[in-house]
């Protein structure tokens, strides 16, 4: 079977090629336009399987372009759709780029398994859908309040689109995946999160201090009513997250009674303060860490993890990789990039 995977060179589509490559008889090609991205990537995922993959520079916008890829390639049997953008501040800042792209793009893949006759899909989504939701840990079937950002909009959308195009379209089955924060690198140390830009998220900060590309870290806010002050997440190794869309392929592939659209949290359901994520960091990698406590950042919610019981159940998922684990190959990887 022949599986698209859209932002095949991005940290998640990457890491979940490798683990396609590593445990399935699939052939994957890529759609990946680089616009957060590098070929590079192709390479390093050659380095880790040993195997080249097909792809195509293409902007999944322009739909001529994107129904050629399926055209040419008839015997496509599932979607892994990654491609998007994912930053919430910069969504706030330019909304219509992320309307505009995101929606889109959603919209041309699902035009294209319409007419391409596609059965499986599987979305990337997002725990940011469930915003300041109060009680936690968090569950699929709370029920959605106001989006946060415009990113965490195009999410809500995006899931709201595919169970509307399922519904009048039998033969199409869809997972959405609300991923909680994907951390860490391949074991290996080959392959992990190349910020192009300055990083935005915690990890990339934390190990780009440790080796002195940054000059400090700051925790944003140490005020909140948390354990220790300090804002709780549900960091989550990204080759768990990986394995998880093997699984969930699979899922649909082997069950014909499966519900035609479902979705299911990505985490690993552990609360962890950002001076805990700290901590194991400096344990890991052995570097005191450089940094202070600052201001909130606007927009934070103080806690939020996941109920993964249905990951658990459903695709009988269990997070292989513990924090220290996360941390040590998340430095491992920033090592290698310095060699
Ligand atoms: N964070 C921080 N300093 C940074 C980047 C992030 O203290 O330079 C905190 C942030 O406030 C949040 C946690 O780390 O509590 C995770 O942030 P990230 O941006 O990685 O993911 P988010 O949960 O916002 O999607």
């Amino acid at each position: 079977m022949k599986i698209l995977v859209t932002g095949g060179a991005g940290y998640i589509g990457s890491h979940t090629i490798i683990e396609i490559m590593k445990h399935t008889g699939w052939e994957v090609i890529s759609i990946d336009n680089f616009s957060n991205s590098s070929a590079a990537a192709y390479d390093r995922i050659r380095s880790i399987t040993g195997k080249s993959i097909r792809h195509y520079d293409i902007d999944l916008r322009d739909l001529s372009a994107t129904s050629k890829v399926f055209a040419e390639n008839p015997d496509i049997g599932g979607i892994i759709h990654f491609a998007a953008f994912k930053a919430v501040g910069e969504s706030v800042e330019k909304p219509l780029m992320y309307y505009d792209n995101n929606i889109n793009s959603l919209a041309h893949i699902l035009k294209c398994q319409q007419q391409f006759n596609v059965p499986y899909l599987i979305f990337s989504s997002s725990c940011s859908v469930y915003g300041n939701l109060r009680e936690l840990p968090v569950t699929e079937n709370s029920v959605l309040p106001k989006a946060e950002s415009p990113y965490a909009y195009t999410k809500q959308i995006g899931e709201v689109m595919i169970a509307d195009f399922v519904n009048v379209n039998p033969d199409c089955k869809c997972i959405a995946l609300r991923y909680f924060n994907p951390v860490g690198a391949h074991e290996s140390g080959m392959n992990g999160e190349l910020a192009l830009t300055r990083p935005n998220n915690l990890v990339p900060y934390i190990t780009q201090t440790a080796i002195g590309k940054l000059e400090q870290l700051t925790v944003f806010g140490g005020n909140y009513p948390t354990r220790d002050g300090t804002c709780v997440r549900d960091y989550i190794h990204v080759s768990d997250i990986a394995s998880a869309h093997v699984m969930a392929l699979q899922k649909l592939i082997d069950e014909p009674d499966f519900p035609n659209y479902d979705i299911i949290n990505l985490g690993t359901g552990n609360g962890v303060t950002v001076l805990e994520a700290i901590q194991a960091f400096e344990r890991e990698s052995g570097v005191s860490l450089n940094y202070k406590i600052g201001e909130r950042r606007p927009g934070d919610v103080a806690a939020i993890y996941a109920n993964n019981t249905k990951a658990r159940e459903v695709l009988g998922w269990v997070p292989q990789y513990d924090l220290d684990a996360m941390m040590r190959s998340a430095w491992k990887w920033e090592t290698y990039l310095k060699e």
